[in-house]
């Protein structure tokens, strides 16, 4: 794999200097920029593998720029790691409902940045390998999900979700370690005449758990932001 781009989109000079200077230990290409509307000129001319994008700008706002970079077919599936300010829940939320990636919450550590963005371009180069085959196999196969035939098996068995609850888990599986909100989860099941609200989704979720058994740590709360579909259990953070 060639050298991946990093388009680092950030006011403050310190903390671009940081971020480029650990992109670069890594072995990116990476370029920084001050103001959102230079980093959507950047993007149209050519798109990067990836956005680390500060939510702060002076000009053009990050979640405007994520806006327009997702509504572009060229960049849309371009990712994007927010940088946002503690208390900027709402726009965390936002960002992840418009197409963003992943976050972190200044102040944040380059340890914690970086491993977001591997993940983000490992899980990205995944999804490129594997869009031709509908079948999932998750959690080293011990997940199969087969949205042509509707059947899930957890551990080898048959697990008899209903419509929603396949839904839900289907959603969240085809990108593993990607949080999504309620109403994005939501929006993915809606059109198959369920009626959803955002407490019935956490209704189906427990249900869902509750039936995948040892598995049910895979579906993983967010506090505050929504679900995402783990690879692994993970400590209480
Ligand atoms: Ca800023």
């Amino acid at each position: 794999m060639s050298k991946p781009s990093v388009l680092i989109v950030e006011d403050e000079p310190d903390i671009a200097d940081l971020i480029r200077f650990h992109c670069e230990r890594e072995g990116m290409d990476a370029r920084a920029v001050g103001t959102g509307k230079v980093a959507i000129e950047l993007v149209k001319r050519e798109v990067p593998d990836l956005m680390i994008l500060d939510l702060m700008l002076p000009d053009v706002g990050g979640i405007e720029v994520c806006r327009r970079v997702k509504q572009w077919p060229e960049s849309r599936e371009m990712p994007v790691v927010m940088v946002t300010a503690k208390g900027e829940e709402t726009d965390i939320v936002a960002g992840l409902e418009i197409g963003a990636d992943d976050y972190v919450v200044k102040p944040f550590s380059p340890r914690v940045l970086m491993a977001r963005v591997r993940a983000v371009l490992r899980r990205r180069a995944e999804l490129q390998e594997t869009t031709l085959d509908n079948r999932l196999e998750r959690l080293e196969g011990k997940l199969v999900i087969d949205p042509d035939r509707h059947v899930v098996a957890a551990n080898g068995s048959p697990v008899d979700l209903t419509v929603t609850e396949f839904g839900i888990l289907n959603h969240l599986a085809q990108r593993p370690g990607f949080v999504r909100t309620r109403d994005q989860i939501i929006a993915a099941v809606h059109g198959r005449n369920v009626v959803l609200s955002s407490r019935t989704i956490d209704v189906h979720v427990t249900a869902l758990r509750k039936k995948l058994e040892n598995l049910a740590w895979c579906v993983e709360t967010v506090r505050g932001v929504g679900y995402r579909f783990a690879e692994a259990p993970t400590a209480a953070e």
